[in-house]
């Protein structure tokens, strides 16, 4: 790699809705879009201001159409009506796909990132152009029946990225230094944004997910890997090592099975959905799809029961150490691997309040259940921060 480009090894630098605190009218923006229609009272005791000082920042806001005022309501003792904050009505849809070692999964959302329509492509190889083709096919077909175009793309794959551009390492891919955002630009017409898996799923839960009402939170996503990212103050956290899975092989279990890296009850080895498989595979000699240990375990297993339990006890460990060392309450659980804590709840909730000291405040533990359809969710909603940032950048 040209030495040129040492300087990029600080993650996303260009981009500033991580690196600076929000600008007021930037913070007002963003709440109205995640939480309109808003009543302006509510926005007062969110944002803490004075009413003089939210008409002063919203004026911009409403004159540019960024924001609009909806339908009246009446609120309040004195009766008078209320018009609450809301973005516009707009049928803008943002397509989001997530990368994996075979697939390139899509979706496309709405400005909210709900998703409506589905698609997946398979990659033959992982040449760059081939992934190029895929990802600018699966664009065509979730583009050509709707009634609006598709007005920005977001693509996330698991290992570092720069300036939300350019794939500096992905392991799987066997990539280093791809402009994969200038590469799809070009051919898609549209803006692009490139952005790390786990990041971009904290981000979609930050916004338009379960954490968007909260302020600080861990974030655990277990798949075909273990995902640890933190929000701190409103910001999601990311430095450096994001996109290096460093929380994916944190001891959980000492003696438990062992990891492709040689680690023995890592947290890689005790939850993958991959190592559940091969720990039920060893024991019953049969090749068992995740859902259908979890159901043996339900159903009473005892072979079964015992790999579910263990990963049952090593997530409730993960989840009070995540708690305990981030100084946090709210850990928030996502991926296709989080079925564990349906069959094996009291397990861990047994663990984790053993490990959290009694004189801390309880963990408040939110678990999304969409399944793997949470990553190209998040891949969407990077793709929607994008086009918001620059829909206000210029007020
Ligand atoms: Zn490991």
């Amino acid at each position: 790699m040209p030495t040129a480009n040492k300087e990029d090894h600080s993650v996303s630098s260009s981009d500033s809705r991580r690196h600076h605190a929000l600008s007021p009218m930037v913070s007002l923006a963003r709440a109205v879009l995640i939480h309109g229609p808003i009543q302006r009272g509510e926005l007062l005791r969110r944002l803490q201001l004075t009413p003089p000082t939210l008409t002063r920042l919203s004026k911009p806001l409403l004159d540019s159409g960024v924001i609009v005022e909806a339908g009246e309501t009446f609120s309040g003792t004195v009766g008078r009506p209320a018009k609450p904050l809301d973005i516009p009505r707009n049928p803008r849809r943002f397509l989001g796909v997530k990368l994996t070692s075979e697939t390139a999964f899509g979706v496309v959302s709405d400005q909210r990132a709900r998703a409506f329509a589905w698609g997946d492509r398979a990659l033959p190889s992982h040449d760059v152009s081939v992934v190029v083709d895929a990802i600018a096919e699966l664009f065509a077909e979730l583009n050509h029946d709707g009634t609006e175009a598709i007005a920005g793309v977001g693509v996330t794959v698991g290992g570092r990225v720069l300036n939300n551009r350019v794939v500096d390492s992905v392991r799987f891919l066997e990539w280093t230094s791809v402009d994969l955002g200038g590469a799809l630009e070009e051919r898609l017409g549209v803006p692009v944004t490139v952005e790390n898996d786990l990041i971009a799923l904290i981000e979609g839960e930050h916004w338009f997910g379960l954490g968007r009402n909260m302020r600080d939170f861990a974030v655990i996503t277990i798949g075909a890997g273990v995902g640890y990212g933190l929000v701190w103050d409103d910001v999601v956290i990311r430095t450096e090592a994001t996109g290096i899975e460093l929380g994916g092989h944190l001891p959980l279990e000492p003696g438990g099975p062992r990891c492709f890296r040689g680690h023995y009850g890592c947290a890689t080895a005790m939850l993958t959905v991959e190592s559940i498989r091969n720990q039920a595979r060893e024991v019953t000699g049969e090749e068992l799809q995740y859902e259908q240990i979890l159901e043996g375990a339900r159903q009473g297993d005892p072979a079964l029961k015992e790999i579910v339990d263990r990963a049952a006890r090593a997530l409730g460990r993960y989840i009070a150490l995540a708690a305990n060392l981030a100084m946090v309450h709210e850990v928030l659980l996502a991926g296709e691997g989080t079925g564990v804590l349906d069959v094996a709840r009291d397990e861990v909730m047994r663990v984790l309040a053993e490990e959290r000291d009694p004189d801390a405040r309880p963990i408040s533990l939110v678990v999304d259940e969409t399944g793997f359809g949470i990553w190209a969710k998040g891949a969407a909603a990077v793709a929607i921060q994008t086009s918001f940032d620059r829909s206000i950048a210029g007020l």
